[in-house]
């Protein structure tokens, strides 16, 4: 099969990866092979080109946010006919048996395995994952349309969640990329008012078009105290402006896996039961709720196509933010 290959991490200006033949995974026991149509570029897939996430598998076919359909099953496997279309996600496989799997809270697995990380993803024409940890595909999709939804989705989602935002919150996202572009659409389905503060006229304009009440740049205070505070950028220095823009008891969730250090800050800006919390992968309880509510909003994605063979130039893209929504190979060109 074609793939793209991460042999060693480098800055993505270097195009590190290598659109190259590899051998076409076989499904293990309870796995299947799925054939890859579209797979969606993630801001991780740029933190682990680039070394930021050290790393654990290599070479490694990065890529998380799969669809396909199933081409072959391996032993045992039955939850998914041949041909079903299906979405392999970041969380590939988890133990099952530590505290935090027992709780209900696998997202936070000491054992874990990640797609495109630990364990070859999709970049590439094949794919394989245990069926267990895999998602039937909602039909009202088309193939391009849903990949955004698998990371960039699921993640938002969970963000949207733990934030604690209810029918007339006001909720900032500090980043308007692909996680805010699919998040506001479920706020403002819940009925929450969002202000959007972002790098660059391009992803102000598509807030605003996405219904968001208010765009500024990143570093501008929003007009309004907030409940909440979403941090997708990866930049630490957004952390303390965040928080002065939140209200007394406010909730302030970092949504991304990397951050460049956070800087010191008064307390005060902390104090009157404001919090902070990241936010850690997802359970599949997250992943299916959120594309059965996805499916039901409907939520409209904006993605920018590239053929498989260019996943560096989409990566470059995503890092210089001339992305607008989110970037999507072609894994089928
Ligand atoms: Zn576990
Ligand atoms: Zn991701």
């Amino acid at each position: 099969m074609k793939a793209c290959l991460l042999r060693a991490p480098a800055p993505v200006a270097a195009n590190p990866l290598d659109f190259t033949d590899a051998a076409t995974p076989e499904p293990g026991p309870g796995e299947v092979l799925v054939r890859v149509k579209m797979c969606g570029v993630c801001r991780t897939d740029l933190h682990v080109v680039e070394g930021e996430l050290p790393p654990r598998k290599s070479p490694v076919i990065p890529g998380h946010q799969i669809v396909g359909v199933v081409e072959k099953l391996g032993q045992g496997a039955r939850r998914f006919k041949l041909g079903a279309r299906v979405g392999i996600a970041w969380l590939h496989h988890t133990d099952r048996t530590c505290e935090y799997c027992r709780l209900g809270m696998e997202n936070l697995c000491d054992h874990p395995e990640f797609t495109g990380y630990t364990q070859d993803g999709g970049y590439a024409e094949y794919a394989v994952a245990p069926e267990d940890f895999i998602y039937g595909m909602p039909e009202r999709f088309s193939d391009r349309d849903a990949a955004p939804l698998l990371c960039a989705g699921i993640i938002g989602f969970r963000c949207l969640r733990l934030s604690g935002v209810k029918r007339g919150s006001r909720l900032a996202f500090y980043g308007f990329g692909a996680a805010a572009h699919v998040a506001i659409q479920v706020a403002r389905y819940w009925g929450v008012e969002v202000y959007a503060c972002t790098r660059g006229a391009k992803h102000q304009q598509l807030a605003l078009q996405l219904g968001a009440v208010w765009a500024g740049e990143a570093v501008a205070e929003p007009p309004a105290k907030l409940d909440a505070a979403i941090v997708f950028a990866p930049a630490g220095e957004l952390v303390p402006l965040a928080l002065k823009a939140l209200k007394k008891g406010g909730a302030l969730v970092l949504g991304g896996i990397h951050m460049s250090p956070i800087p010191s800050f008064d307390y005060n800006l902390l104090y009157q039961e404001r919090m902070i919390r990241s936010v850690a992968n997802n359970t599949r309880k997250d992943g299916e709720d959120f594309l059965r509510m996805a499916a039901e909003i409907p939520i409209r994605t904006q993605v920018t196509m590239f053929p498989l063979r260019e996943a560096n130039r989409a990566l470059n893209n995503l890092k210089s933010d001339r992305i607008n929504g989110a970037a999507v190979l072609d894994c089928t060109q």
